[in-house]
């Protein structure tokens, strides 16, 4: 290369917009260029002859000085991205400028160069990936609330239908697999279009919600799940639970919807919000299926409206 083309070549350096640094074979710092400079806050001239570790003392032993010895040992190249060493250098600014304060994210290129027989030198190719490593995590968080919007109940914020669909299938086979009880439990408002009626739907609604936190706050156990299964009727899923235990956990609920008291003068059966539950179990033989006990907590709340409403039935009470 001509003398003339080196100052060019220097400045071309300088221009880029990614951090070059080379390493002569004792890991001592030969060039610096002017992204490095702005986004270490180290001018070049203080950089020369210096180790990594010396200028951040930080890196000493790192995953950087690793790369950097094996590259220069092996004479290969390696990347350290981003997702296992996020910042390794202490550089700030980054390119999408939200906050100085905030390290820039990080790909390393480590490149060995060898000029001579006997010196190798080490080129870093430092790349700001902060805005990708943004836009991931705007990705992800989209993709979270996406997955609750597909699990979750709007109006309550407990499970929805499709929650319960999946989850009572996975513990059905679980409790066949395990030979152990499944039971759910099935509940109703009661008079509830005559409280829509008289009170209005927007009241419905925060009646839904009211009753909801209140019967979530009723289940204990980590694998119970209380959903909305449709309108204003409620479902929960208790693995591990026998008829007795169903049918105890029902008149809770039953019990603390009563004791909110909330106001239902439309109502024939009392002065405030009841509901009617249904709750079925079994211990599912090997041809059983969950439809047919989703069948008997039905029949089992049919029941429980027939003979008076607020009242707890379970699947035996109506003869199965
Ligand atoms: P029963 O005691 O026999 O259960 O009588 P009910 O009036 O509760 O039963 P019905 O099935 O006749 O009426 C259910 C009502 O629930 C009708 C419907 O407008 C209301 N409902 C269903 N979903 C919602 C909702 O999301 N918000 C509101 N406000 N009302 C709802
Ligand atoms: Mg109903
Ligand atoms: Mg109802």
């Amino acid at each position: 290369m001509s003398e003339t083309k080196l100052p060019l070549l220097a400045r071309a350096i300088d221009s880029v917009t990614i951090g070059i640094v080379l390493l002569n074979h004792e890991q001592r710092v030969v060039f610096w260029n002017a992204w490095m400079e702005r986004h270490s806050r180290i001018p070049a001239k203080n950089t020369e002859g210096k180790t990594l570790a010396e200028l951040f003392p930080e890196m000493c032993n790192g995953r950087v000085q690793n790369a950097i010895t094996e590259s220069l040992r092996t004479g290969l190249s390696s990347l350290l991205s981003q997702s296992l060493n996020q910042a390794p250098f202490p550089l700030f600014g980054s390119s999408i400028g939200v906050d100085h304060t905030i390290r820039i994210q990080q790909a390393i290129q480590v490149i060995p160069i060898a000029v001579a027989e006997s010196s190798r030198y080490c080129l870093l190719q430092i790349t700001d990936v902060s805005a990708s490593v943004y836009r991931e995590k705007l990705l992800r968080d989209q993709a979270l609330v996406l997955h609750r919007h597909s699990y979750f109940d709007v109006l309550t914020g407990i499970a929805n239908r499709r929650r319960f669909d999946e989850y009572s299938e996975e513990e059905f086979r679980r409790a066949r697999r395990t030979a152990s009880p499944i039971a759910l439990i099935l509940l109703d408002i009661d008079h509830f279009k005559k409280y829509n009626d008289y009170y209005g739907h927007q009241a419905g609604d925060q009646c839904l919600k009211q009753v909801a936190a209140t019967l979530a706050g009723v289940l204990k156990r980590p694998a119970d799940l209380l959903a909305r299964y449709g309108g204003e009727e409620f479902v929960a899923v208790l693995p591990e639970t026998d008829s007795a235990g169903a049918h105890q956990v029902g008149e809770v609920m039953r019990e603390r919807i009563e004791s909110i008291q909330l106001p239902h003068a439309a109502s024939p059966t009392a002065g405030h919000i009841t509901i009617s539950i249904g709750t079925a179990a079994r211990l599912p033989g090997r041809d059983d299926v969950l439809a047919l006990l989703i069948r008997s907590a039905d029949q089992a709340l049919y029941h429980a409206k027939h003979t008076g409403r607020n009242r707890v039935a379970s699947a035996e009470d109506d003869g199965e």
